[in-house]
């Protein structure tokens, strides 16, 4: 499958690896956006937001169980967003589901 994100995930294209378990990776956006900007990630393909079922949830519980701590290993001391974009409308660019957790400063307040 010509997934950027499972690629990274197999270890065939670098990254700033920030946290790994077995089920999750969360690495450094290649654009950042804020002075903390990781993505975090499901080592299951799921396509988006539109692809989570009662299959794969324990992959998306995982994730917001472990992002506070890798929120705040990355350097969010007061708060931090976590975004994922689904679909056309909020342009997702990398069809593997991918939380943004950003922080380090203080955000806009305007999301849309
Ligand atoms: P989306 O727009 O789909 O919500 O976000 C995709 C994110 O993945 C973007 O913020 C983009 O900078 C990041 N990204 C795309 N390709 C790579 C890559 O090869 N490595 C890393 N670390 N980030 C990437
Ligand atoms: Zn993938």
């Amino acid at each position: 499958m010509d997934c950027i994100f499972c690629k990274i995930i197999a270890g065939e294209i670098p990254s700033a690896k920030v946290y790994e378990d077995d089920k999750i990776l969360a690495f450094k956006d290649i654009n950042p956006m804020a002075p903390v900007h990781v993505l975090v990630i499901p080592k299951e393909h799921i396509p988006s937001c539109d692809g989570i079922n009662s299959e794969n949830s324990s992959y998306v519980a995982h994730i917001f169980e472990n992002i506070p701590a890798i929120a705040k290993a990355a350097g969010c001391t007061n708060g931090y967003r976590v975004i994922t974009n689904c679909g056309e409308d909020a342009k997702q660019s990398v069809k593997h589901l991918h939380f943004h957790i950003l922080g380090g400063k203080s955000l806009p307040e305007n999301m849309g």
